[in-house]
């Protein structure tokens, strides 16, 4: 079986919740690597482009703003976990992406819900396979934020500015 990557998005409702322990324990069952990690408040960009695929549906503007954090806390953790068929493995373990069908004791079906507007706030997203892990990975993480260069790189020469502590 090849080794694959799989992003995994602890969502806002997730967060605020205080379920990433929670995830992170049950994802371990799978034996698979975490090789990147960070929080992130999601800008409308981001978000947008991460779903894009369902941008003709009723409950897009909604989504958005779960994701961005508007109607829990402005935070999400991001985590690129590898190895052995993980993308199947992670989802197994996520469940369905309706809360009300998942397994209840998959990370959705104990802890997501439906909204009254009709959003699944389901805690999670985790990488459908390995063509959209790709994208998914390029979008959410730069190259040297991961502990392997998964993907071809280039490089740029850019006019860098960069933030320090004062004094520092
Ligand atoms: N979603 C929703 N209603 C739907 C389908 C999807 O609210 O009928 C939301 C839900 O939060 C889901 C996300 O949109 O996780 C992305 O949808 P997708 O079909 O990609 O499901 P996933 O891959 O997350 O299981
Ligand atoms: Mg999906």
């Amino acid at each position: 079986m090849a080794i694959e990557q799989s992003l995994v998005l602890i969502k806002p409702d997730g967060v605020i919740k205080q379920l990433t322990g929670d995830i992170i324990s049950k994802l371990s069952e799978t034996g698979l690597k975490i090789i990147g990690s960070k929080v992130i408040q999601v800008t409308s960009e981001l978000a947008e482009e991460h779903y894009q695929h369902l941008r003709e549906e009723k409950f897009f503007d909604e989504l958005i703003s779960y994701i961005k954090g508007e109607y829990h806390t402005k935070s999400v953790l991001a985590l690129v976990y590898q190895g052995e068929d993980s993308c199947r493995k992670i989802r197994k373990i996520t469940g369905e992406t309706n809360p009300e069908r998942a397994d209840p004791t998959s990370i959705r079906g104990k802890y997501g819900r439906i909204t009254s507007a009709g959003v699944f706030e389901n805690v999670v997203h985790a990488s459908e396979n390995t063509k959209e892990a790709e994208r998914e990975i390029k979008l959410w993480f730069r190259p040297d934020e991961l502990l392997y260069t998964l993907f071809p790189t280039e490089l740029k020469e850019v006019k860098l500015e960069k933030l320090f502590w004062k004094g520092e």
